[in-house]
């Protein structure tokens, strides 16, 4: 038998099929997986010793506002130490490229950071800087229809004229052509809210003409929720191109218990068409702060305040109290900010999480002050509370959900599996311990029971620390497979 690099030995290989686990060791050679068996004879450069520990397929954050963090902070301690080793950015319809700004950019654009962000003119080029200064994990980037909108229009709060989407067709067309992977909006959101339908369908078209996909943050996610699920579907068939409805919830207490209705609506919908989604385990929502938001909300907890730094972390009704004012009052003194909405059921949660499309995405906003624990926590803590904890499922059927799906939705050729010839991005875990640690009053730090992470055989996360390698890479439309290739209609 030839040498391996190195030989990741006696773990339990939850291989991201969801099939039990079996003990095997891995033997990697260059960026791939060599062989996976008894490797106990074999020359290796390298050995991690994972007896007692399973090991998976790298985690694949299916829902990332990731796109400027992986230059700020590119150890990507916040995803390397969950056992994430690729991260799916520009979601929300919110995109770094293409656009440069002139002012302050608007919310939610303001999520990824201030106007020094936004000094990429081509997806091209933010790719192009990816290469240059590469972070330790995968990275693939969709189109965001906010930001072509911000970028074509005047003005956002009506529909785009024929010349403005033409504009845009041709800005979604160049970032698809240097390697987006889909095109995402978020109709929720004022630079968005007021686009037709068909508006979006003219773009979408555009990304089904590149095998590209369509991810969308709902009109609505609340009283309207089912008509937003048939828009997106009516987008995905008539642009004809497969749909992720992203972080998908019922929001507002009115609305508890309707996960049922959605569901059901999403198997019938599949029926017909390619869609999937993707669910961060949490019972509350973050995103940036709105009167809107605070009147369906049990409770809202600031994360960032530009004009109140201090606010940060604090319960909107006591800053409320203590100023004397309403809580919409307070709002508006604390624009622009970002909130955390209690405003979800644990028995909605449960029920999203166990359906068998349910792919996990942390929605994770790496620039807030104090951000939502989904940030840190949202892999280990399926792994560790839903799985272990409340037998939701099985441990194998965790990992399919945050790897060997989302692959094959995203279309990520060789990674989200554990056999000969894929990548060898890898996460040995303690299955015993494992668990999230971040919370909503300690948001930041690592989870308990991950061990060594590996993007490309080359380890990012060991001993509870970034190593400092930054093996990962910006993927390409190019390079993949077309998303949802294996999609057959729902029985
Ligand atoms: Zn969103």
């Amino acid at each position: 038998m030839e040498g391996f690099d190195t030989v990741i030995s006696g773990g339990d290989v939850g291989d991201g099929t969801g099939a039990p686990r079996r003990r095997a060791d891995i033997g990697i050679r260059d960026d791939r997986i060599a062989a996976v068996g008894d490797l106990s004879g074999a020359r290796a450069g390298a050995r991690i010793d994972a007896t007692g520990r399973c090991v998976a397929p790298g985690c694949i954050d299916a829902h990332t506002h990731d796109d400027n963090i992986v230059f700020a902070t590119p150890d990507m301690a916040m995803k390397a130490s969950q056992g994430v080793t690729t991260v799916i950015a520009v979601n929300c319809g919110v995109s770094l490229a293409p656009l440069t700004l002139a002012g302050p950019p608007p919310p939610p654009l303001d999520l990824l950071g201030d106007r020094s962000a936004y000094r990429f003119a081509r997806v091209a080029d933010y790719l192009a800087a990816l290469d240059a200064a590469p972070p330790a994990t995968n990275i693939a980037a969709m189109a965001g229809h906010s930001t072509l909108r911000v970028g074509a229009m005047d003005r956002c709060d009506r529909a785009a004229t024929a010349d403005e989407i033409a504009a845009m067709r041709a800005r979604l067309e160049a970032a698809l052509a240097a390697g987006a992977i889909g095109f995402s909006t978020g109709l929720f959101y004022p630079p968005a809210r007021h686009a037709p339908t068909e508006e979006v369908i003219a773009l979408a078209a555009v990304a089904a003409a590149h095998a590209a996909l369509y991810a969308t943050h709902m009109r609505d996610e609340g009283d309207r929720v089912l008509d937003a699920i048939r828009e997106s579907a009516r987008i995905g068939a008539e642009a004809g191109l497969p749909v992720i409805l992203s972080h998908h919830k019922v929001a507002g207490m009115a609305n508890h218990g309707r996960s049922a209705e959605t569901l059901a609506l999403i198997d019938e919908t599949r029926r017909r068409q390619r869609l999937g989604f993707d669910v961060y385990p949490y019972v509350a929502a973050s995103t940036v702060l709105s009167a809107e938001r605070v009147g369906v909300a049990s409770r809202t907890l600031v994360t960032w305040s530009k004009r109140v730094p201090e606010a940060s972390g604090r319960d909107l009704a006591d800053i409320a109290r203590e100023w004397s004012i309403t809580p919409a009052e307070a709002v508006a003194r604390l624009l622009p900010a970002g909130a955390i909405y209690f405003m979800m059921s644990e028995d909605d949660v449960r029920r999203i999480l166990r359906h068998p499309e349910a792919m996990i995405g942390s929605d994770g906003l790496p620039h807030d002050d104090h951000p939502h624990p989904r940030l840190w926590g949202s892999f280990p803590r399926v792994l560790g509370h839903y799985s272990r904890e409340l037998a939701l499922f099985p441990l194998e059927e965790a990992v399919r959900r945050m790897t060997g799906l989302t692959a094959a939705r995203f279309g990520l050729r060789d990674r989200g599996a554990i056999r000969p010839g894929a990548f060898a991005d890898l996460v040995v875990f303690d299955p015993a311990s494992i668990v999230d640690r971040a919370s909503f009053a300690a948001p930041r730090g690592p989870a308990a029971g991950v061990g060594t992470v590996l993007v490309d055989g080359r380890a990012l996360w060991r001993d509870a620390a970034p190593t400092g390698a930054r093996p990962g890479r910006a993927l390409r439309r190019g390079d993949l497979d077309a998303p949802m290739r294996d999609w057959r209609p729902a029985a």
